[in-house]
Parts: C-alpha cells; sequence; structure tokens
C-alpha cells in the first residue's frame, strides 16, 4: 500500500501531468469505484469541460481540484495512475478513463479494484466522508510540536498504534511509523502519556525529517507514469528498521526484534528503544527558582 511519501510523490508527478488540462468525456468501466454521486452517468456529466486547476493531498487521499468539483481519489492496495496517449491501447484493469481535450488520457488502472474516487462540489470535500474525520497532516505547518505534544497528553495507548491512527494524525503508515520511532529512541508500546518532553520533541522531529527524506527519494525517481504501488520511491534502500527482522541495529549492532502490534508487523531494536525510559537524575531544587 502506499504511504503518505509515495502519495505526495505521485501527487507532485500528477501535478506536473494534468493541471492546466481541461476533461473532454470520462469513462467509467467499473462503476463500484465511483462512490459519490451515486449514479456513475452523473458523475461523468458533472466532470465534462471542468479543468484540473491543481492536484493537492489530504492524508493518502488526492483531490484533483477543478474549477467547479473536487475529485477525491484513494489508490488502496494498487491503484495507479497513468498518463496515455488516447491511441494508446487500453491496458487491462483500466477501470476510469478521463479524455482530455488534447488527446492525452489519465487513466486509473487498480488490479486489486479497492480504489475509491468521490467527487464533491469543491470545497464540500472537507465536510464529508472521507476527508472529514482525518487528523493532523504530518507535513503541514499546523503540525508543531506543541500540537502534537496536546495530542499525547493524557492518552494511555500505546505510542505506535496512535501514530497509525488515521482520525488523530494522518499517513505516517506502518513503515514510517516504525523508522520514527527508532529514530526517537522510543519503543512502540510505551503508553503515549509516558513520553518525557524530550522524547516527544524527538518523535516529533524524528516523524517530519523520516516523511521528508522518503518524499525527497521519492520524488527524484519518477518520470511520467505514476506509479500507485510505493515502487517508485528509492526510500525503501535507506529503511532503518522496517524489513530488517534479526538483522542488526545500525545504531548498536543488536539483532532487531519483530513483534506484532494492533495487528501490524513491528520492528524495533531493544537496546536503543528500551520498554522503560530512563530515568532523569534527580537534582534536588531543580524544579523550584
Ligand atoms: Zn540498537
Amino acid at each position: 500500500m502506499p504511504e503518505l511519501p509515495e502519495v505526495e510523490t505521485i501527487r507532485r508527478t500528477l501535478n506536473q501531468l494534468v493541471v492546466g488540462k481541461t476533461i473532454d468525456r470520462v469513462k467509467v468501466l467499473l462503476p463500484r469505484i465511483i462512490q459519490r454521486p451515486e449514479d456513475v452517468e452523473e458523475f461523468c456529466f458533472l466532470l465534462a469541460g471542468q479543468t484540473m486547476r491543481s492536484v493537492e493531498r489530504r492524508g493518502k487521499f488526492l483531490r484533483f481540484v477543478m474549477d467547479d468539483y473536487t475529485l477525491v481519489s484513494h489508490l488502496r492496495m494498487e491503484g495507479r495512475y497513468g498518463l496515455y496517449d488516447r491511441n494508446d491501447p487500453l491496458e487491462l484493469h483500466t477501470h476510469v478513463v478521463f479524455s482530455f481535450t488534447d488527446g492525452s488520457e489519465l487513466r486509473y488502472k487498480d488490479v486489486r479494484q479497492f480504489g475509491t474516487m468521490h467527487l464533491f462540489p469543491k470545497g464540500q470535500e472537507f465536510e464529508e466522508n472521507p476527508l472529514k474525520k482525518l487528523g493532523i497532516e504530518p507535513l503541514a505547518e499546523a503540525f508543531t510540536l506543541e500540537a502534537f505534544r496536546a495530542k499525547l497528553a493524557g492518552r494511555s495507548t500505546k505510542i505506535k498504534p496512535l501514530l497509525l491512527n488515521q482520525e488523530y494524525i494522518v499517513g505516517i503508515g506502518n513503515i514510517y511509523v516504525d523508522e520514527s520511532l527508532f529514530v526517537a529512541g522510543i519503543h512502540p508500546e510505551r503508553e503515549a502519556r509516558s513520553l518525557t518532553r524530550k522524547e516527544t520533541a524527538a518523535l516529533h522531529s524524528a516523524i517530519v525529517s523520516t516523511l521528508q527524506d522518503a518524499v525527497r527519494a521519492g520524488g527524484s525517481s519518477i518520470k511520467s507514469y505514476v506509479n500507485g504501488q510505493g515502487e517508485i520511491g528509492m526510500f525503501q534502500h535507506q529503511l532503518k528498521m522496517y524489513g530488517r527482522k534479526a538483522e542488526s541495529c545500525y545504531n548498536c549492532d543488536h539483532p532487531i526484534e519483530k513483534t506484532v502490534l494492533a495487528g501490524r508487523g513491528t520492528h524495533y531494536c531493544p537496546k536503543c528503544q528500551p520498554m522503560k525510559r530512563k530515568r532523569a537524575k534527580k537534582v534536588k531544587g531543580a524544579l523550584r527558582p
């Protein structure tokens, strides 16, 4: 499944490929991809004549912003977009075709057929599902250390499941949560509220830098074809934790352990990410001025 950095890379590439193009007509070959409106013919009718103004992202959802409408698209497991010429033969598993007035076509392919598209009058997409309940964006300016700290305060939930909860913080995903917790030296099963101020700051900057590095790595390797599988990013080669069970930790050489937490494969170094936090040295009177 593509995670936030992959979706961000896809978004940037789509921006270069489709912005300024006007939709001539839309063909839907698999109606169940279209979740809103219910009537697929209406979906096609509303999109005809619309010009692509920008491609944005909210969590792992892409937002195609047009003159009057916004198309919200989720790639799920294997959805992918590609730009074609109208004369190119239709490939297998192509479910939606957006034909532009310039003769090019944006085609949506999805082998697993789990992807979704919702069409809203522009701006209304934030008031309704699936975007309505989404939590804070980790790469947005609003994701400050103070905002993060406020989110953790008083939560007895384990830190990893909390970071995977989309209503809390969007789009980090399993791989990058493991990477961020390692960078910050925090055990994935620690209670959120048990994190010290220093640990919270370390985790906040680890999340931001891990995601930014991944976006940078993904953004350098893509040209005209947009792959929704996460294969485009080169970041996989730089992973410090994820998928490295029993291999030695880059930091201390201790073998990396793997466990299952909240149903997700979880990698961590027991030495660098101890379950019990190190006690801060007590200094008499340190808290009082
Ligand atoms: Zn280690």
